[in-house]
Order: C-alpha cells, then sequence, then structure tokens
C-alpha cells in the first residue's frame, strides 16, 4: 500500500480573461511508496505546482482519486482536510518563513495551531533546532540568516508536526550550489532519521541524481515518464 496513490487525476483550470481552459494536470497516476524520496521534474509550466497543490489539499482535483495515508481527499471539505494538513510538511523556494518573528517563533507557529502544550512546543523546538544545526539562532529573525540558514529553518518548521509526507516546492532554486548540497544532505537525514516520504519539485538535475530515489517527468500536465532515477536517467 503506496503512501501516496493517484488515479486519473486531472485538475483543470476554467478559462478566463481570453484565456483556453488550461488542463494543468492531465489523467495523472502515480504511487509514491512510504519511505520514498520521489522527485517531481518538467519545464516551467509542467503541472508540478499543481500537482504538490493537489497533494496538500490546497486545490481541489477537477476528477480521479488522490489519497494519502489511505485517506480519499478528493471530495473532502475544507474542515476535513486540515488535520490531514497537519500531517504534510511543506518547504519552499522562497523559504516562507514569517519575517515579524524570530526562528523560535516561527516554529512555535504550527505547534500553537496544532495545539501542542508549551513545553512539549519547547522540547520539540529545540530537539529540530539542535537537528538542523542552528541551536544557538532561536532568537535571531530570518532577515539576519543566509539562504541555507533560512531553508534548514524552513525545514525544522516544516518537521514540527512529525509530517510523514514532505512536500518540497524548488526547495534549492535559490541557492548556490554548495549550500543546495548542504540542504540536500539534510533532506537525505530526514529521510533517513525520521522515514518522512518526501516529494521534491525541480527543474535541476543534479537534484535529482543527489536525492531522489524516483522521478517523475511531466510535460503538458502528463506524466510522461516514471520510475527509479537510475532507470529513467539510463534510459536511450
Ligand atoms: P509548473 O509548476 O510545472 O511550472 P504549474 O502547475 O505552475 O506548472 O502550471 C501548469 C499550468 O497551469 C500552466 O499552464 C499554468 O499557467 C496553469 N496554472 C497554474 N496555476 C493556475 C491558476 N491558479 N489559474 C489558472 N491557470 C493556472
Ligand atoms: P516571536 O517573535 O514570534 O514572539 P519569540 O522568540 O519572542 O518569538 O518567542 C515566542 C515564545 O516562545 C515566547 O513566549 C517565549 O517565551 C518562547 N521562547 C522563545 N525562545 C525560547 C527558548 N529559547 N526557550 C524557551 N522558550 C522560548
Amino acid at each position: 500500500e503506496p503512501l501516496v496513490r493517484l488515479r486519473n487525476v486531472t485538475k483543470t483550470y476554467p478559462a478566463a480573461r481570453g484565456r483556453n481552459e488550461v488542463r494543468a494536470v492531465d489523467d495523472v497516476d502515480l504511487d509514491i511508496a512510504a519511505g520514498d524520496i520521489q522527485a517531481i521534474v518538467g519545464y516551467s509550466g509542467a503541472g508540478k505546482s499543481t500537482l504538490v497543490r493537489l497533494l496538500n489539499g490546497l486545490e481541489p482535483a477537477t476528477s480521479g482519486s488522490i489519497q494519502v495515508g489511505g485517506t480519499e481527499l478528493v471530495g473532502l471539505r475544507e474542515r476535513q482536510l486540515r488535520p490531514i494538513r497537519l500531517g504534510i510538511g511543506m518547504i519552499f523556494q522562497q523559504f516562507n518563513l514569517f519575517e515579524s518573528r524570530t526562528v523560535w517563533g516561527n516554529l512555535a507557529y504550527p505547534l500553537q495551531i496544532a495545539g501542542v502544550a508549551k513545553a512539549e512546543q519547547q522540547r520539540r523546538i529545540s530537539e529540530l533546532l539542535h537537528f538542523v544545526g542552528l541551536p544557538d539562532k532561536a532568537h535571531t529573525y530570518p532577515r539576519n540568516l543566509s539562504g541555507g540558514q533560512k531553508q534548514r529553518v524552513g525545514i525544522a518548521r516544516a518537521l514540527t508536526t512529525n509530517p510523514s509526507l514532505l512536500l518540497a516546492d524548488e526547495a534549492t532554486s535559490a541557492l548556490d550550489p554548495e549550500t543546495t548540497h548542504e540542504v540536500l544532505r539534510l533532506l537525505k537525514r530526514v529521510n533517513e532519521e525520521f522515514g518522512t516520504t518526501i516529494v521534491a519539485i525541480t527543474h535541476e538535475m543534479e537534484v535529482v541524481r543527489e536525492l531522489a530515489d524516483h522521478v517523475a517527468v511531466m510535460e503538458n500536465g502528463r506524466v510522461v515518464e516514471s520510475g527509479a532515477v537510475y532507470d529513467v536517467f539510463s534510459s536511450p
């Protein structure tokens, strides 16, 4: 039983202001096993971000079936999606940290929303800051961090609620090669030490090679190729 199971998933955006209807995701089937690192690659406009927004229930699918941890997301109401989203972490290209909060405040936020008791919040935040190598940055504001440090905070924040699934949307695209390498190593450790399943959107082949076990190639909303990284990249 895969952790993520997509069947015939289609997402269309309605026609607007002289634009035709867009079929952003077109009849996609995809299985992602628990504990796997799955890369989604493809050119700009291929449908990668839409696919990830479907996975965390930020956009409703037009048709098809999306199961995460055995729960069908398609057709759920906002109120029913909320607890499922707590089990799904997200990290972003531009980090999306709250600039007006310290690192500690950024990590505390999802725990407050989840209603976690204060003592448990402190234990968890302290543990995660050590895990990402920033134990002395608790009271620092994001503007005083480097890009790599910001993404470490982003990763720590995504892990606060112990998600089984971590979605990464171009998480290293704003970073230089050396910092990219450090962040990818950290994501590998997340996968190995916590067993977190990772779905990583990227347009960088180096990221796929260094990070992923499996890769799906998207073109015009469709998955045109999918399999183990080694097989997909060694095929003619
Ligand atoms: P990628 O992440 O691979 O660049 P996207 O999922 O962002 O691709 O976009 C896929 C297609 O859907 C593109 O044609 C894009 O213009 C369109 N699209 C994405 N989001 C919206 C939206 N909110 N409204 C209308 N069209 C959209
Ligand atoms: P914000 O700027 O978002 O308010 P703060 O750094 O001021 O974030 O901290 C928010 C809450 O977390 C405060 O109630 C504070 O007591 C607690 N807190 C912050 N840092 C620590 C820490 N290192 N150890 C224990 N509690 C902390």
